[in-house]
């Protein structure tokens, strides 16, 4: 189906940080405040577990802005309408930052250039390649990617026609997604989420999968995509349990942030109404199988999936017109996405690296600073990037992708395996010119091989598997 909208234009300034739009106790705003003036501090009302606004101008005011996104006219509007289209195409990220941080409401000074959007349009029309590189199409969308590749991809597939989905309420939704991933966290933000989605479409295109994948499944594959890790706080699941985090206690300790990203969604879908179209029973359905989706992305239960996995392959009976054998195709899908970082060019994967584990140590550096055990691999002084990611290419990523390559044999799954080894190598180098300058130092470190220090330093002498990958890491 030809695209037929214009990329959204979103304002200059970056997402309000999280530590602004604190989830809890988060704040609602009614439907009479105004557009642009100071809001009343009678308005605000506090409410636990989303960000979220009623406005009846509000809604009107994304009709309009919408008018023109399904239009594809990229030069009807005159300026003025224009201006006024950018400022709302944004508005509950304006509203909800400039109130929060008691700045008055202004009109923003710098707006997107038609440059960045021209080329973050020319990169969509190569989406479906692997080296898709998106931080350069973050930076092109102003800090948007998530929603504006999702947005992209729903009509790409023209879900959006099929499903009647409402316009207004496909924006919203997308906005509040991507606002309810916290900015400030080096790699679960929302351009992992963005990642993420853009390897779950290459997956879905794959021979195997797009030949007997369902609208539904398409939609439901995207949406779990980009919510996977909704409202992630950076840290994982034992250490939520271990602060006695109200998250663990509320899932009893199992699968804790997988099940908040589910609720999370669940939570933006009702709010906004994306489904309420839809029969009831449908709209459960959905939700149900997206929790499906997200839950298998716990990498603490990747041997479970692992193992189904590879006796589906052995005895060659997966049947792709089966539902519940394409759910569970999609569930691995979603889980090689997700932890597809290896798998991608080195420029790329080393980017997400440095980012996974600049997010473990400050983890690590929280625990110390409170006087409790240190997660593994969250200790910089033990650990490096390149052992982490040695330990967690050999022992999560290989093993999973050797089977996808084996359901999926094509080009796609050659060229993953194949960046996985040079990265490998690549990291194996670093750490080796690592050991060398702290062998001239420290020449009681001599002879050890880089993966059995690793091991080592990481406290696991033997035996290391997935499950000693803290959970809410790569996963999650
Ligand atoms: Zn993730």
């Amino acid at each position: 189906m030809e695209v037929c909208y214009q990329l959204p234009v979103l304002p200059l300034d970056r997402p309000v940080p999280k530590h602004v739009l604190s989830r809890r106790g988060a704040i609602s705003f009614s439907s009479s405040s105004s557009l642009f003036g100071a809001p009343d501090p009678r308005q605000l009302s506090q409410r636990r577990g989303a960000i979220s606004y009623d406005s009846s101008d509000q809604t009107a005011l994304y009709i309009r802005m919408l008018a023109r996104l399904g239009c594809g006219s990229t030069s009807a509007s005159s300026a003025p309408e224009r201006r006024v289209h950018r400022l709302l195409s944004f508005q509950r990220y304006l509203h909800s930052s400039r109130l929060l941080r008691g700045v008055p409401q202004q009109i923003p000074l710098h707006i997107l250039d038609e440059d960045y959007t021209g080329q973050a349009r020319c990169m969509l029309e190569k989406v479906g390649n692997w080296n898709f590189d998106i931080f350069l199409f973050d930076r092109l969308t102003n800090g948007n990617s998530l929603i504006t590749l999702t947005f992209h991809l729903l009509n790409q597939y023209g879900l959006v026609e099929l499903y009647q989905l409402d316009m207004v309420k496909l924006w919203r939704f997308l906005v509040m997604v991507q606002e309810d991933y916290h900015s400030d966290n080096p790699y679960h933000n929302a351009i992992h989420a963005a990642d993420v989605t853009q390897a779950m479409y290459c997956y879905m295109r794959e021979p195997m999968l797009a030949k007997s994948l369902t609208s539904r499944d398409i939609l439901l594959g995207l949406l779990a995509a980009a919510t996977h890790d909704l409202d992630h706080p950076g840290v994982n699941q034992p250490f939520l349990i271990k602060t006695d985090h109200y998250l663990a206690t509320l899932y009893r300790n199992t699968s804790v942030l997988e099940n908040h990203h589910w609720k999370s969604a669940v939570g933006l879908l009702r709010e906004t109404g994306l489904f309420s179209h839809l029969p009831a029973e449908d709209s459960l359905n959905m939700e149900r199988e997206l929790g499906s989706l997200i839950l298998a992305t716990d990498i603490s239960r990747q041997n479970d999936y692992l193992s189904k996995f590879r006796l589906h392959l052995d005895q060659e009976n997966l049947c792709l017109s089966n539902a519940s054998h394409r759910h569970f195709l999609l569930q691995m899908a979603l889980k090689c996405a997700d932890i597809c970082n290896p798998c991608r060019p080195w420029e790329l994967s080393k980017q997400w690296s440095e980012k996974v584990t600049k997010e473990f140590f400050q983890q690590g550096d929280i625990e110390k600073k409170h006087k409790l055990e240190v997660s593994p691999l969250c200790d910089r002084v033990a650990n490096t990037v390149g052992n982490i990611q040695m330990g967690f290419m050999t022992y999560v990523a290989e093993p999973l992708f050797a089977e996808w390559a084996r359901f999926s044999d094509t080009r796609l799954s050659q060229t993953m395996l194949g960046h996985m080894g040079l990265n490998k190598a690549s990291w194996s180098g670093l750490q080796q010119e690592q050991t060398s300058v702290t062998e001239e130092v420290e020449p009681s470190t001599t002879g050890t091989d880089v993966e059995d220090a690793a091991a080592r330093k990481d406290g696991n002498t033997g035996g290391t598997s997935s499950k000693e990958i803290p959970q809410g890491s790569r996963e999650s």
